[in-house]
């Protein structure tokens, strides 16, 4: 037994060392009379394993047909959410839970994301906070879903909506006042009208109205210039001057705009805000910059936490869906938003990635003007589509840090690079100086010398040095930093790639008509005069630009303050010339100063501020403010038949020049060359070397190449303070900082030159310059025509530096509002 039990044991005991052995080390030698015993073994062990597999085969396949039922049944939930979305708001809640969930778990990631360029608000956009007394937001969050956007709308089908014949007549009861629903397209540049994909915006610009093209703001980024669209104020006045922004006093690291918790960085006050304060009704937002903030007291009364996966469908929906709202809870103004065709611009390969998004933007829009139409809604409200800037291929990419040390600086990436100096130790020179002239093709200014056409120089949120390159450059603060997009924006208002959309239709538009170009400030004034509270907060726009594409503009007056004639003057006293000039002389010029005096309706300027002193070939205009009052005006009349050249700012005609002795010191040009003809109007200004040889022998250069060219000229020149660069005159008029000169010519003939008027008047054109008075700057490495081209201005930005306002008599008020207005992006 014991042998046996050995016996019976051994090949046991072997088999395990075997079994054991084979799954370890494999060193086990087998005599040949244990293989029976092994196979007796295996054989047993075998049968026992194949009935464990198949019960497990078994439950597998029991499992995968649980799985494949639970799938089908999921996908039918699905789609059944959507159908029954605005009927069911709790299983809409339901949905948006389950679909945020994941999205909150992906946390880091999606915020590295949401910082990308293109992607408008945060993932985490802060709860609005709600002023005291003033109701919370109610947000009603429609569920997300990953349904794709459907298919295009079958030709067939397509544009069924469109004709103008029943324009204005709205049938529906309620609507007197008719909600104004403003719609953004992010990046839609203007150049993607012209490929013909979206029929949409053609069918509505035929029964209402469209703009040649917008300019967007500077820079022309999402945030700035959304914000813009719906303040009416340039992002130096706004404040949300990029996508992100540093500003020590709210926050001490550059802030991203799209999920900063501070209210603080959106100034101004929205159209929203302005709607609700001033007629007590509802304006709800859908997804738009700036509306989960609450700096103003009026937030919207709905507006969803942003969410870009919501298809444009489901948005369409929710929009027209609060149009359908009993007039009570109806909002009267929509501000709605649609992340494309932006998206698609910054990742393009090829035109055809953005063409495949027009065509589904398209399809999109059509269906919205169907669901208007099939409510009837459509003749019911004012509507209008914009966007917010256009699209560049990128081609260079720089980096800050291959260039200077950025210890100390805070840092914003772009198409604008700029830096904001966040220590003591560093001097805006300091930083300049490593960059200025130093990168090819990119210009860096500070913002003292930075253009006052951009309008971002006033708030330090702009940084104190800003790089710009051409287009297709880029900057970034290394490699590690950069999302090597392959278009991108920000870009100077220049740049026709940078170009922005305008339609709209409703009982407030013409038909078929068509704007000149505007910057994007003037559309809060439209949204103010579409919703009844024109005037209700300044702007940075001007009120009646919109006037002859609406059809019931209010009456409206040029101003009536005209400059008039400064006291004493006209006397030969004041000519007292230090004593210095002869009787006779001065008989001869005040026999000639009397019998040419300027009518003072002939000035184009008003002012209650200003006056002017006539000296018969040019009119010099005067500050009221005193005799510290440096700042001054020349108007001159130019002929080159009688050979006379505009003015190097010695603002009294070269023919008394021999009646005074000259006591200019070099390096100097006087206001008044012969400073002692009028105490009044005696100003000594001094100019750096490099400014005269950078700019003013250019502009003198320019201006007699001009005249001689267009024959006859209008010029007002002039000295103006702005010292703390907000582009508004300074009170005080000590110190000149800028100087500036307006051109005005007849495309068509003169039909008098004073006051100045052509026989036709569509024909008057407009150049006009205004340059900050700098020792060194960036335009020591540009070309001339580049430098006077980079300084060029509107008249209403010289009006607001010189502090008067420009006008022409024999024009209406929406004439000269568009003269004034009028951007000119190349020099003639
Ligand atoms: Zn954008």
């Amino acid at each position: 037994m014991k042998t046996n039990l050995n016996q019976n044991q051994t090949p046991m005991m072997m088999n395990q060392a075997r079994v054991v052995s084979t799954g370890t080390t494999d060193n086990g030698t087998i005599q040949y009379d244990e293989v029976d015993e092994t196979k007796r073994w295996f054989n047993r062990r075998f049968c026992f394993l194949s009935v464990i597999g198949l019960a497990v085969l078994l439950l597998a396949m029991v499992v995968i047909v649980i799985i494949v039922l639970l799938l089908t049944q999921l996908r039918a939930a699905n789609a059944n959410a959507v159908n029954v979305m605005s009927s069911s708001k709790t299983q809409m809640e339901e949905l948006t839970r389950k679909l945020t969930q994941p999205l909150e778990q992906l946390g880091p990631t999606l915020e590295k994301l949401s910082n990308m360029p293109g992607i408008p608000g945060g993932f985490f956009p802060s709860t609005p906070q709600p002023s005291p007394g003033v109701p919370p937001i109610s947000p009603i969050v429609t569920g997300p879903n990953t349904t794709p956007e459907p298919p295009r709308r079958s030709p067939k089908a397509r544009y069924e909506w469109k004709g103008c014949q029943n324009v204005g007549k709205c049938e529906l009861s309620g609507y007197n006042k008719p909600p104004l629903v403003i719609l953004s397209l992010d990046g839609f540049a203007r150049e993607y009208v012209d490929r013909n994909i979206v029929q949409t915006l053609n069918h509505i610009a035929e029964c209402g109205v469209k703009a040649d093209k917008v300019y967007p703001s500077f820079p022309s980024k999402t945030f700035p210039n959304h914000y813009s669209i719906v303040t009416g104020l340039w992002p130096e006045s706004h404040g949300i001057t990029d996508n992100s922004v540093f500003d020590p006093t709210i926050s001490p690291v550059l802030e991203s705009m799209k999920s900063t918790k501070y209210d603080k960085f959106f100034e101004g006050e929205p159209i929203w805000s302005v709607y609700k304060r001033k007629t007590g009704k509802k304006a709800n937002c859908l997804f738009w910059v700036g509306c989960a903030y609450n700096n103003s007291g009026y937030p919207p009364d709905i507006a969803p936490a942003y969410n870009q996966e919501l298809p444009f469908r489901n948005r369409i929906d929710m929009v027209v869906d609060w149009l359908k709202l009993p007039v009570d809870e109806r909002p009267g103004l929509i501000t709605a938003y649609l992340h494309e065709p932006d998206n698609a611009g910054h990742y393009q390969v090829a035109d055809e990635d953005v063409d495949e998004k027009l065509a589904e933007i398209d399809d999109n829009l059509d269906y919205l003007m169907s669901r208007l139409s099939e409510e009837k809604l459509l003749e019911c409200i004012n509507f209008a589509i914009l966007s917010d800037h256009g699209m560049q291929l990128i081609d260079k990419t720089y980096y800050f840090q291959d260039y200077l040390d950025l210890k100390g600086l805070i840092t914003a990436k772009g198409v604008v690079g700029r830096f904001y100096i966040n220590s003591t130790d560093i001097s805006v020179n300091d930083v300049a100086d490593k960059v200025r002239c130093k990168i090819e093709s990119v210009k860096a200014n500070t913002r003292a010398d930075n253009p006052t056409r951009k309008h971002y120089s006033r708030d330090a949120r702009v940084g104190e040095i800003l790089l710009e390159g051409r287009a297709g450059i880029t900057f970034y603060k290394s490699k590690e930093d950069d999302y090597e997009l392959s278009g991108d924006h920000g870009y100077d208002y220049f740049n026709p790639k940078m170009h922005t959309i305008f339609f709209a239709r409703g009982p407030s538009f013409k038909q078929n008509m068509t704007i000149s170009p505007y910057q994007n400030v003037q559309y809060m004034n439209l949204w103010m005069n579409l919703l009844g509270i024109e005037g209700a907060v300044e702007t940075n726009g001007t009120i009646g630009f919109f006037d002859n594409i609406l059809t019931n503009p209010p009456r409206r007056e040029n101003p009536t303050n005209v400059i008039g004639e400064c006291p004493m003057i006209a006397f030969p006293s004041a000519l007292n010339c230090s004593g210095n000039v002869e009787p006779q002389i001065l008989n001869q010029l005040s026999a000639k100063l009397t019998s040419c005096a300027f009518s003072p309706s002939n000035i184009p300027l008003y002012s209650d501020k200003h006056c002017f002193q006539n000296y018969c070939e040019n009119t010099v205009v005067v500050s009221r403010n005193g005799n510290n009052d440096k700042r001054r005006a020349i108007i001159e009349i130019l002929s080159r038949d009688e050979a006379s050249t505009p003015s190097n700012f010695t603002f009294v005609n070269a023919k008394y020049q021999n009646s005074c002795p000259d006591s200019v010191s070099p390096n100097s040009l006087t206001i008044l060359k012969n400073s002692q003809l009028s105490s009044m109007a005696d100003a000594l200004l001094s100019l750096p070397n490099n400014f005269i040889l950078k700019v003013m022998d250019p502009l003198q250069a320019k201006s007699i190449e001009y005249l001689n060219k267009y024959e006859k000229m209008y010029v007002i020149s002039g000295t103006a303070s702005d010292a703390d660069h907000d582009g508004v005159a300074d009170f005080n008029g000590s110190i000149i900082t800028h100087i500036y000169r307006i051109f005005l010519i007849c495309k068509s003939n003169w039909l008098s030159m004073n006051p100045p008027l052509c026989t036709d008047s569509d024909a008057m054109q407009t150049l006009s310059f205004i340059f900050p008075i700098t020792e060194q700057s960036t335009i020591d490495c540009m070309s001339s025509d580049g430098v006077l081209l980079d300084y060029t201005a509107t008249i209403f930005d010289v009006e607001r530096i010189a502090g008067f306002q420009f006008g022409l008599g024999a024009l209406t008020q929406n004439q000269n509002t568009i003269l004034r207005r009028r951007i000119s992006t190349e020099l003639w």
